[in-house]
């Protein structure tokens, strides 16, 4: 089998290799993907840092270029790249292939704003003086990402640091480097200088742990756990470094009595299982008001009945499998985390077998749930969602907020009064009215608050807030 190797300095190198693994079919491999080790992360770092003075100054129609060339491959092989999306991750290839068409339009978006980048002239409160502010990229950014967005969240970092001139170390998850590696391959066939997008596949704990520790990694973008997010933190401060966190959630879905029951259970369908309910944005906490409770329970269990959980690549699948065993013995100890709280399972709970070996778990639904519980409180990132039980708007509303963490959240309300109340004083980064909590636009800012993100907002044109630094230069006219 060929071995999908590492890009440093603009080489493919690497030779010790790891399997990836297809959840749907554990007897199919996927490839064989290189395993960096810290040496290939320092010297990764060394490409990028003597790239960066030559990318920083290059043109911004290269650099428009070279992203649209990227944008425009993957579109054009959406169908390919998502069915090794599909197979690598576990989500349906209709899922897979539109997150592959995002990943597009991503770097059709940046290569739009590297022909945007503009500062400001402004005049100076002293005589004879003007003031010009411009932004400047920020060195050598460290890209970390998580496994449930294989090729979204790369190009999401990859597209604006590149755009604003800045030089790449890219670690993707070790669950899904095939998404990855296919997107280096674009953007070095699309004419990318030596060294300034490096690739080093492999463990968190050796390549991440590589980057964090070195002090060329001027910036670094981070999207996964919590924990993770905070060694992140720790080592970026230690290095004085400019760094951005995306991590869990919790996120609720409000769904009140003068809710559409068509909408809000489409929506509750939608953003607590699609993907198998590993979405940072996913619902699982739906916090539904006692006038429509038990009919919103009905509809939802009636619902969930006919989705079919199976292979990821077979047509009619709604629900693929969950990543991995180790996420899937975290979802199932959760089932039991909250059996044993008292709350009621309402729906599924079970492992259940295909006519493919894979990670297959039924879509699971707890009612009779506090928020207090540990499944209302701890992100569990997989398809388990609790119904917590509450008065009226104002307790729906103060038990959304109650949670440490602030990604997403929802409402289902025909009532203008509150779903604008909501939008105003929920405490997430982003609101859905009517909406799934997941599912958002490719050219508006991402982002939570509290436990769930740290730092400036990821995409459109705020990316450029992380990605680069305001320079302030005055002149004697
Ligand atoms: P994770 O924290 O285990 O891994 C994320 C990345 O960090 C991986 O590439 C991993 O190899 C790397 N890593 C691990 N240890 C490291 C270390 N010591 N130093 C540096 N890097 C290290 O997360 P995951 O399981 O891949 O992803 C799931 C998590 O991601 C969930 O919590 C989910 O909510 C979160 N997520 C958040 C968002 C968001 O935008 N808020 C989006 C997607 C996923």
């Amino acid at each position: 089998m060929t071995i999908y190797q590492n890009l440093i300095a603009g080489e493919w190198v690497g030779s010790d290799a790891t399997k990836n693994i297809n959840p749907s079919n554990t007897n199919e491999v996927v490839g064989l993907y290189a395993d960096g080790s810290t040496e290939d992360t320092k010297n990764a770092i060394a490409a990028a840092k003597a790239a960066f003075p030559a990318w920083s100054r290059s043109g911004i129609w290269e650099r428009h270029v070279i992203l649209k060339k990227a944008g425009d491959e993957i579109m054009a092989r959406k169908d390919e790249l998502g069915a090794l999306l599909a197979r690598e991750e576990g989500k349906t290839l209709p899922e897979a292939i539109g997150e592959t068409i995002r990943a597009s339009q991503i770097f059709e978006f940046f290569a739009g704003e590297a022909l945007r980048l503009a500062g400001e002239v402004v005049p100076s409160v002293r005589p004879n003086i003007g003031v010009e502010i411009t932004r400047d990229p920020l060195g050598v950014i460290g890209i970390i990402t998580p496994w449930n967005f294989p090729i979204a969240i790369p190009a999401w970092k990859i597209a604006p640091a590149l755009c604003y001139g800045n030089t790449v170390v890219f670690k993707p998850a070790e669950l899904v480097p095939g998404c990855s590696w296919a997107i280096v391959d674009i953007l070095h066939r699309a004419g990318l200088p030596k060294g300034v997008l490096n690739l080093v596949m492999g463990k968190g704990s050796v390549v991440g742990q590589a980057m964090l520790d070195s002090p060329d990694v001027t910036g670094i973008t981070f999207t996964g756990s919590t924990g993770t997010g905070r060694r992140v933190a720790a080592a970026s401060i230690e290095h004085n470094r400019k760094f951005q966190l995306e991590m869990g959630g919790k996120n609720p879905m409000v769904v009140l009595d003068d809710a559409d029951l068509t909408v809000a259970v489409e929506a509750a369908a939608n953003s607590g299982f699609f993907s198998t309910g590993q979405r940072c944005t996913a619902s699982s906490r739906l916090i539904v008001t006692e006038g429509i409770h038990d009919r919103f329970v009905a509809a939802l269990t009636e619902k969930l009945n006919t989705l079919v959980v199976d292979n990821a690549m077979k047509p009619g699948t709604h629900i693929g499998p969950v990543v991995d065993e180790k996420q899937l013995k975290t979802d199932t100890d959760y089932i039991e985390i909250g059996r044993k709280e008292g709350a009621k399972l309402a729906f599924g709970g079970e492992l259940i077998t295909r006519e493919t070996p894979g990670f297959y778990l039924q879509p699971t639904l707890f009612t009779e749930a506090t928020n207090q519980m540990r499944i209302s409180r701890e992100e569990i990132f997989g398809p388990v969602v609790s119904v917590i039980r509450v008065k009226d708007y104002d307790d729906a509303l103060a038990t959304a907020n109650d949670t440490p963490f602030g990604l997403s959240a929802g409402i289902a309300t025909t009532s203008l009064k509150h779903a604008t109340h909501f939008k105003r004083n929920s405490e997430a980064g982003m609101v859905m009215v009517n909406l799934p909590t997941a599912g958002v636009d490719f050219h508006v800012p991402f982002g939570g608050r509290k436990g769930s993100s740290y730092g400036p907002r990821e995409q459109g044109k705020y990316a450029a807030e992380f990605y680069t630094s305001v320079k302030t230069a005055y002149t004697l006219a």
